[in-house]
């Protein structure tokens, strides 16, 4: 609704997009369920919107971060399964149970103290294996067995077996396969002590793209649900084509023709080389578009111009090869005239992962949805 917001700085996010990369994971994967990762508000695309369009493209469940985000999908998504994937205290599994969220769970310290908050509502629980990550997960045959012990005859049931991989993106096969045979010994090894019923996860999309035939039940599919590779590797070996969701733009807001050697933002990192027009775009570092980003690139008219001097709070300029009307559009991240800076193209700039750029970009830029 674009009457809520009056700024003329905003994110489009292609809903369609991420309906054809739902689709193109589902017909790589045959059969597989696939999970919607959807946390960090769908990695800055919008957690609602997002949703919606995956689950109508044929996902089946949710994956996020954090229960406050389980939460809120809950409400509008009354049936669907929601899986936190990160570690819940142990004190909020009522409200967890209560809300048919299933948590992630890999300590009996845990088990035990979140059946003091429980009543006599069921949890569901995901077991958490770490093969080789290192961030959370069981990691030893006893720690497992403990687990399972601390449940039988409480109200948490395991429903489901999961881990992840550290290098599914990297060129370097090796951690991979240790971390996926590690697994195969787990599911050997637990799978007789847990319910017949068993969802068994395993891949991000990187896995989910490149090792379709290593997924188990199904799969947790973030970035490239929203059309961007996980890294160059999988770009160049996977046959699937995403198409990104995510497109920046503004307007520009000033244009002023500056003489030779005036200067430009604070500091004056940038002085005029020539006479030179300069425009104005109302997007800063408090909205993400940090200070780093100087001397990247913007679109006008379908050329690619630089933005010169220091990045504001709220402001940064650019440098025009001629007069330009106020008002002319700027692409950020997106296309023009057969020209792109992808989002690739500024998470490159800045030296980091295309993950980051559509989480950092706040919350003070409207999406609006296509
Ligand atoms: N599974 C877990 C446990 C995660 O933390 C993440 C996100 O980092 C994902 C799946 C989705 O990964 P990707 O965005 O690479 O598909």
């Amino acid at each position: 609704d674009k009457s809520a917001y009056h700024r003329d700085t905003w994110v489009t996010v292609d809903l369609n997009a991420i309906k054809h990369n739902v689709k193109q994971i589902k017909d790589h994967l045959k059969n597989k369920e696939v999970y919607a990762v959807v946390k960090a508000d769908a990695y800055g695309h919008g957690e609602l919107e997002v949703a919606e369009a995956a689950l109508e493209a044929g996902a089946t469940r949710l994956a996020v971060a954090v229960l406050d985000e389980a939460l809120r999908l809950r409400e509008k998504f009354t049936d669907v399964p929601i899986l936190v994937m990160g570690w819940t205290g142990p004190e909020y599994a009522k409200i967890a149970a209560s809300n048919n969220i299933t948590l992630t769970v890999f300590q009996e310290d845990w088990v035990r103290k979140s059946q003091s908050f429980l009543e006599d509502q069921q949890l569901n629980v995901h077991l958490k294996v770490d093969t080789g990550m290192g961030r959370i997960g069981i990691r030893s045959g006893e720690e497992a067995y403990d687990v399972i012990r601390a449940c039988k005859n409480t109200n948490i049931l395991i429903t489901g077996l999961f881990t992840h991989f550290a290098t599914a993106d990297e060129p370097d096969e090796g951690y991979y396969q240790q971390q996926l045979n590690t697994f195969k010994q787990w599911v050997k090894e637990v799978k007789p002590y847990l319910p017949e019923q068993l969802n068994i996860h395993i891949g991000n999309s990187a896995a989910a793209m490149r090792y379709p035939n290593d997924m188990y039940d199904a799969v947790r599919f973030g970035i490239s649900m929203y059309g961007l590779y996980p890294s160059k590797t999988l770009s160049q070996i996977t046959s699937i084509q995403l198409k990104p969701a995510f497109t920046l733009h503004s307007k520009l807001i000033h244009v002023k023709k500056i003489h030779k050697g005036e200067g430009i933002s604070y500091g004056v990192t940038y002085r005029a080389e020539c006479d030179e027009w300069i425009g104005t775009i109302p997007i800063g570092y408090g909205d993400g578009w940090i200070r780093k980003l100087q001397n990247s690139h913007v679109l006008i008219n379908g050329q690619k111009l630089p933005i010169v001097g220091r990045i504001c709070m709220d402001q940064c300029m650019v440098r025009l090869n001629q007069r330009v009307d106020v008002g002319t559009e700027v692409t950020l991240i997106g296309s023009e005239q057969g020209e792109t800076v992808s989002m690739d193209d500024v998470a490159d700039h800045l030296e980091t992962i295309n993950y980051e750029i559509p989480c950092i970009l706040g919350k003070r830029i409207p999406r609006y949805y296509l």
